[in-house]
C-alpha cells in the first residue's frame, strides 16, 4: 500500500500556492486606481490579457488539485480513471494531479 501522506502534503502545498496566485492575479486585474496616461492604460490592458490567461491556467490547475485531493480521500489516487489500472507512484510524483495511467494518457493524445 502506497503512502499517501507525502502526496497529500505536496498537493496541499500546491493548492495554497495556487490559491494565493489566483487571488493576487484577480486583484491585479481589478487594479483599483486607473492610470490617467492613455499609453499606460493600453499596456495595462495587454498585461491584463497575460494575467487573465495565467489566472485561467491557475484556476484549471486548482480544480485538478482539488480533484486529486478528493481521489486521495476516496483511495482512488493511484487508480486510472479510465482503465482502472494502478498508476505507478513515480508517475504521480511527476504529475501529482493526473488521473490517467501512461497508456490512457498516450491514447488521449492521439
Ligand atoms: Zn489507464
Amino acid at each position: 500500500m502506497q503512502d499517501l501522506k507525502p502526496f497529500r502534503k505536496k498537493l496541499e502545498k500546491l493548492k495554497s500556492e495556487l490559491t494565493h496566485r489566483v487571488t493576487a492575479i484577480d486583484k491585479d486585474i481589478r487594479h483599483e486606481g486607473m492610470s490617467a496616461d492613455w499609453a499606460e492604460q493600453a499596456s495595462e490592458r495587454e498585461n491584463d490579457e497575460v494575467l487573465e490567461s495565467l489566472g485561467n491556467a491557475s484556476s484549471e490547475n486548482l480544480i485538478r488539485i482539488k480533484n486529486a485531493l478528493k481521489r486521495i480521500e476516496s483511495g482512488e489516487y493511484f487508480t486510472c480513471s479510465l482503465c482502472g489500472e494502478t498508476i505507478p507512484a513515480a508517475r504521480m510524483e511527476l504529475l501529482p494531479f493526473t488521473t490517467h495511467c501512461i497508456n490512457c494518457a498516450e491514447d488521449l493524445e492521439h
